[in-house]
């Protein structure tokens, strides 16, 4: 058996060294190392995958969140409403623009933001809803856009873990995650579903004029050369990664079926086990289903009952499984974000959840022997 990695980065690599070699070389030998060919190549690129009208490149995830709001004119005191359990890069960015973070708890089959939680926490001062598709997939985005639209809201799609993924609106239509709310943002980060060298991010959006005045914000807000027309900040996919990144673009599909492949397996493997709960996959879904992408695993997190998360994770760590805990201390607990309005019954979901998830290895070169043995490990633990 191949020693079992929390992400296999080597591996992905010597499949596309040929191909990313040659196009990374180029970049040196063209010496186009800020805003070249590959960057350009690269948004269209992204454009087509994602269906949408604009993409604009950016540093990476965390910028993309900062750069939405700056783009939609969020001014202090503006209140934003976001889920309490996931990357504090979401609330991070909300708070350093001096607006107001508002979380709310989430739900606690799919770890994604509670639509009756938002409801709940607006407020005359809500400005925008910040949902995040965690794990690989999609908040629930047709209740979320109603609310949206009934109160005047935007709605920016923290869309970093989920690329690739689906929504499926009770129509039957189906659009790529991200591309739903006025603004959608994903990272590069090497771990992501798609992972540059380093790092990386970008926004997406189908509206003209918000495009317009992103592509100046993300470039010191110029929008003519040396005319700053607003306040804006420096934020760009190096060259270099535009070039990973259009080599790897075309294997998105593939590595995320892989990834839906070992959650599969995972899944059958678990499913018999008592004391664990294994992660659900899309509203209509009852399984992983192998037709649709609905969920696309950026983390394959099970919940493990009884108290007993971290003896288990203390018995993965001797046996040398590697295992993630995503996320150990809900945002509002963080004290960076403390904030005396909340209360404590109000997130009974990501206090729970803190407690009782772990995310297990995940990515797209995961062998069945390496899953099998992870999970007759757990197996042998929780009996
Ligand atoms: C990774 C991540 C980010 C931040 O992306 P960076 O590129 O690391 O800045 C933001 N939100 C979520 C949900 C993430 O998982």
């Amino acid at each position: 058996m191949k020693k079992i990695q929390m992400v296999d980065l080597q591996s992905q690599y010597k499949d596309i060294k040929e191909k990313v070699d040659v196009s990374v070389i180029n970049i040196m030998e063209n010496a186009s190392f800020i805003n070249g060919p590959s960057v350009k190549s690269f948004q269209k690129n992204l454009e087509n995958y994602l269906n949408i009208k604009h993409v604009i490149p950016c540093a990476n995830g965390t910028d993309a969140l900062q750069i939405a709001m700056m783009g939609l004119s969020l001014k202090p005191g503006d209140e934003v409403i976001t889920a309490d359990f996931t990357f504090a890069a979401t609330v991070e960015v909300i708070s350093l623009l001096n607006l107001t973070p508002v979380l709310v708890d989430v739900d606690l089959e799919t770890f994604n933001i509670d639509c009756d939680k938002i409801k709940k926490a607006i407020t005359s001062k809500t400005k925008a809803i910040v949902p995040v598709h965690l794990f690989g997939q999609s908040a629930n985005m047709e209740e979320i856009m109603k609310i949206a639209d009934e109160n005047n809201l935007f709605v920016i799609e923290d869309n970093a873990q989920a690329i690739g993924s689906e929504y499926e609106f009770s129509s039957g239509e189906k659009v790529k995650t991200g591309t739903i709310g006025n603004i959608g943002t994903t990272s590069f980060f090497p771990s992501k579903n798609l992972g540059c060298f380093g790092d990386g991010g970008a926004l997406f959006t189908n509206d003209d004029d918000l495009a317009h005045a992103i592509r100046g914000i993300v470039n010191h807000g110029m929008y003519k050369r040396y005319h700053h027309d607003v306040v804006g900040v420096n934020s760009r996919l190096d060259s270099i990664q535009a070039a990973v990144l259009n080599v790897k673009i075309p294997y998105l599909d593939s590595y995320n079926k892989a990834r839906q492949n070992a959650a599969r397996a995972y899944t059958d493997a678990l499913k018999n086990i008592e004391g664990l709960i294994t992660p659900k996959a899309g509203k209509k879904c009852t399984q992983i289903c192998e037709n649709c992408d609905c969920h696309v695993f950026h983390q394959y997190t099970i919940r493990i009952l009884n108290n007993k998360r971290d003896s288990l994770a203390k018995y993965l760590s001797d046996l040398n499984i590697p295992f993630g805990i995503y996320y150990p201390i809900p945002l509002h607990k963080q004290k960076a974000y403390l904030d005396s309005r909340y209360n404590e019954n109000d997130f009974f979901n990501t206090n729970l959840l803190s407690e009782q998830v772990i995310s297990l290895p995940m990515h797209s070169e995961l062998e069945l022997d390496q899953i099998n043995f992870i999970c007759e490990k757990i197996n042998s633990f929780l009996k």
